[in-house]
């Protein structure tokens, strides 16, 4: 019996969209030969639709805020579902500012948040310091937003992989080597899966798939490095989400604290740098000073599937039984579950909801690079 859907690709994406698709009442296989080389397993957390807002990414704002506004229910049904936490956390985020130029930045982000409707206050340095008392006596002000909170990317994935397995997903280790309208997917291993549909899921890899689709041919990976460290009593290092405008810092309440990220264009490359821990430390520092008393528990790398626009792929492609669902870049953990939702709607009812009309991969079809 050859299963409805077929998901090729075991990150947060592909992972969620198995198992929506499995509620909805499909038979579902998902093919991935190593799930843990995943970004998701690397990506920091943040939940920020507002403190990553930027002019002329509208839409991508409005599916960020949507896909917000639903977290919280989000995780609540999975934890139930898999047994396992998430680690998501309503922490708010502060932006601080380090110096004048990055003031006039941040006044400049505020005035468009404010213009868009967004909730976002202005503080200054003493209120700043009077809601995160480690913030740095530098800091000369900046933005709290109190909506953009943060999860934990590997525990998530982890829920995510075990709510597949309870809902009757077939996992397949396997690499998908090629995909053929119909569709016809090979299989690293030699064999081949026909199916329903296939929904490609593959993050920064969705392109390299023979036969693969032009939309997605246009994704490209841009590698970001992040450092965890942890407060050696344990206790959580501050109480929300720290950024500045070229860091972030993301407290877990067991006492890590995640510092990202770098963004480089170095093709498939995951080599970790000193140049960007060095960086990433520096940065850390000038905003929470106590982080030179921290453990370095760890450096990664990961890559972000990355399009033209900087906005994901959701729909249909232009091959017969082929559907999209990559390209997330900085908010796939974020865009996880309203990503696959709609995917399993569409496949459903055969029609995109409106949540992602804009997201079509039909905008790069036959406009080769
Ligand atoms: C350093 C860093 C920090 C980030 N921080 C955030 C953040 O704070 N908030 C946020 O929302 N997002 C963040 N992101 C972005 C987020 O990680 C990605 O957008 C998201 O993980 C993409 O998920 P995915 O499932 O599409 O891809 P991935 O997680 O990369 O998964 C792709 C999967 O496809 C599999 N695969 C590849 N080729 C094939 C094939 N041929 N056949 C079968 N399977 C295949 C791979 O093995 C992999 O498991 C960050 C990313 C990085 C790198």
């Amino acid at each position: 019996l050859h299963p409805d859907v077929v998901v090729v690709g075991g990150g947060c994406i592909g992972l969620a969209t198995a198992w929506r698709c499995a509620q909805s009442g499909m038979r579902v296989s998902l093919v991935d030969p190593a799930a843990g080389e995943a970004a998701s397993f690397v990506a920091a957390g943040l939940l920020a639709p507002v403190t990553e807002a930027h002019p002329g990414e509208e839409p991508l704002l409005a599916l960020n805020l949507e896909a917000a506004r639903h977290y919280e229910s989000f995780v609540d049904e999975l934890e139930a579902l898999s047994g396992f936490p998430s680690g998501y956390r309503r922490s708010g985020t502060i932006v601080a500012a380090r110096d004048r130029d990055d003031l006039e930045a941040l006044e400049e982000l505020y005035r468009f948040q404010v213009r868009l409707g967004l909730e976002v206050e202005r503080l200054r340095s003493r209120e700043l310091r009077e809601l995160e008392p480690g913030l740095s006596p530098r800091v000369m002000g900046g933005l709290f937003v109190a909506g953009d909170h943060q999860v934990d990317p590997a525990a998530l994935t982890k829920a995510l992989v075990e709510a597949c397995d309870r809902s009757g997903v077939e996992r397949i280790e396997d690499r998908v080597v090629s995909v053929e309208a119909g569709p016809v997917l090979g299989l690293g291993s030699g064999g081949s899966l026909v199916a329903g549909s296939c929904v490609i899921a593959a993050g920064a890899w969705s392109g390299s798939i023979e036969g693969a689709p032009a939309s997605l041919r246009r994704i490209r990976p841009v590698k970001g490095q992040l450092l965890q460290l942890r407060t050696l009593s344990r206790e959580p290092a501050a109480d929300h989400n720290v950024r500045g405008l070229d860091v972030y810092l993301l407290p877990r309440t067991d006492g890590r604290l995640v510092v990202g990220a770098s963004m480089e264009e170095r093709g498939f490359d995951r080599t970790i740098t000193a140049g960007a821990t060095h960086d990433l430390l520096r940065r850390a520092f000038e905003l929470l000073p106590d982080v030179v008393e921290h453990e370095l528990v760890q450096v990664a790398a990961g890559l972000r599937p990355t399009t033209p626009d900087n906005a994901p792929l959701i729909g249909w492609t232009d091959e017969l039984g082929v559907l999209a669902a990559c390209g997330h870049f900085r908010n796939g953990v974020l865009l996880a579950d309203i990503t696959a939702r709609t995917i399993a709607e569409t496949l459903v009812t055969g029609t995109a909801p409106d949540a992602i009309a804009d997201f079509s991969p039909g905008r790069f079809s036959g406009v080769v690079s």
